[in-house]
């Protein structure tokens, strides 16, 4: 008998810390599903110095095909910073 293994919270900025061995395509999640790499578009409004700006920004995401778990790397929060601030610089 096997205890049930406490529930894992990925987090992004801690993808350094974590072991990244064995199935990289295994959901961390529930265990079962494979992590499939997507980019899916993302559109948001962020605050900034200059008010809200409306984003959109073309995100590489990981998505399990079971549960539905998502989550994205280092890189793509640097795509969104990038695109926060292409439309802050196009205000006035
Ligand atoms: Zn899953």
């Amino acid at each position: 008998m096997s205890p049930l293994k406490p529930l894992k919270i990925a987090r992004c900025d801690n993808v350094a810390a974590m072991p990244n061995e064995g199935d990289p395509g295994a959901c961390e999640f529930c265990g079962h599903g494979r992590v499939i790499r997507r980019t899916e578009e993302v559109a948001f409004y962020q605050w900034t110095g200059k008010g809200y700006v409306f984003c959109r920004a073309a995100i590489p995401m990981n998505i399990c095909n079971r549960c539905g778990a998502k989550n994205w790397e280092p890189e793509a929060e640097k795509l969104i910073q990038k695109a926060v601030r292409r439309e802050h610089d196009k205000l006035p």
